[in-house]
């Protein structure tokens, strides 16, 4: 892996201080971070703001298969086993469900983002097909959250097992999609392993909520309609605030409640479903900071440093420090977009789009 060196406005460190100088990459870790009251580009593999690169903190890739979905509400969109999501994905061959995927997967890579959490449905079938669509987009990494068949309420262990030798962890639907035994079931195999488990609650009501909490997992998704008693579980959430806005189930400032969630916990930020949202993690940003928080630092925190957090790899990834992974995103903070920018956070949350970017690395 080459060395290389970048520079500009640094994001630096687990606060975003905003620093001048340069950063040092040897061997795909960052080995130095120099406080310069000027940078010489020349020097430079690329020059501008750096920051740290995106991460997605929950996605479902495999309806990639789908766009353009009508605006009809969340059951007959998404909701196991008979919404559109599932329809289409139990009909989609091999081949369709893997060049979609890949697509997406090289989306993420041009929107900035290095490493998603996708809830990959379809049994090791939906697995197998996210691990051949990976296979050659090298820069992007992506965290498997498998689960079995939608639709059955029991669980098949070898199927489990065969799920959990090449995922991270489950990616479970609903604390009521399968019975309590089956999802008590799955989830202790998956911690008997010492696997991941997310699962999203409380979507559209919370009535799934204290059940979900119950299960005790690594993280929540959506958590849309929490109460303040819910989200003092402290359980890591995952917010989605433009799914729930296609879906119908959100409200800007109100649903979710993120402002109440990041006092409680760690909160991050994914994009959901494929059909629903772009993976344009800018989008989601640039939204989340206009309709509910009006803090761009925390928007930045959870699309970065919250969501390594949360996925339990913030020891290499989403800040900008020594020893660090170098998956570095470089913006170019003269092009016509954010020319004359003096607030930096501000505009890389609020208006940075996808074609500032100058260089994406993630190591090499
Ligand atoms: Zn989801």
């Amino acid at each position: 892996m080459e060395d290389y060196v970048v520079g500009g406005h640094i994001l630096n460190g687990d606060d975003f201080e905003l620093i001048t100088g340069y950063v040092y990459v040897e061997g795909g870790t960052i080995v130095e971070i120099e406080e310069r009251s000027n940078i010489k580009s020349d020097n430079c593999a690329a020059s501008g703001i750096v920051m740290p690169s995106l991460i997605n903190a929950h996605t479902h890739l495999g309806d990639s298969i789908i766009k353009d979905v009508p605006f009809s509400g969340l059951d007959t969109l998404v909701k196991p086993p008979h919404g559109l999501k599932h329809r289409a994905l139990r009909d989609a061959a091999f081949g369709v469900l893997v060049e979609a995927m890949h697509k997406s997967l090289l989306d993420a890579l041009v929107t900035g983002t290095t490493l998603l959490a996708d809830f990959r449905e379809g049994g090791i079938f939906g697995v197998n097909a996210l691990k051949t669509a990976m296979d050659p987009v090298k820069k992007v990494q992506v965290m498997i959250l498998g689960r079995p068949n939608d639709g059955r309420d029991y669980i098949v262990e070898d199927e489990i097992d065969t799920i959990l030798d090449v995922a991270y962890g489950l990616g479970v639907s609903g604390s009521r999609d399968f019975s309590s035994a089956a999802i008590g079931a799955m989830i202790n195999r998956a911690r008997t392993r010492g696997k991941f488990v997310a699962i999203h609650a409380g979507e559209q009501d919370n009535s799934d909520i204290d059940s979900a909490i119950s299960l005790n997992p690594d993280c929540l998704i959506h958590m849309t309609y929490a109460s303040k008693h819910q989200i003092e579980s402290g359980i890591p959430i995952v917010v989605c605030p433009r799914s729930n806005l296609v879906t119908g189930v959100g409200s800007a400032f109100r649903h979710p409640p993120i402002g109440e969630m990041l006092q409680a916990t760690t909160v991050g930020l994914g994009t959901d479903n494929v059909m629903l949202n772009s993976l344009n993690m800018f989008a989601e940003m640039e939204f989340v900071s206009k309709a509910f928080l009006h803090d761009d630092l925390k928007v930045l925190e959870m699309a970065t440093l919250n969501n390594a957090k949360i996925l339990g790899v913030d020891n290499d990834l989403g800040s900008i420090a020594v020893g660090k992974h170098a998956s570095l995103l470089i913006i170019n903070h003269q092009s016509n977009n954010l020319f004359g920018t003096e607030n930096i956070v501000n505009s890389v949350v609020r208006r940075a789009r996808p074609d500032d970017i100058v260089l994406l690395t993630n190591g090499g």
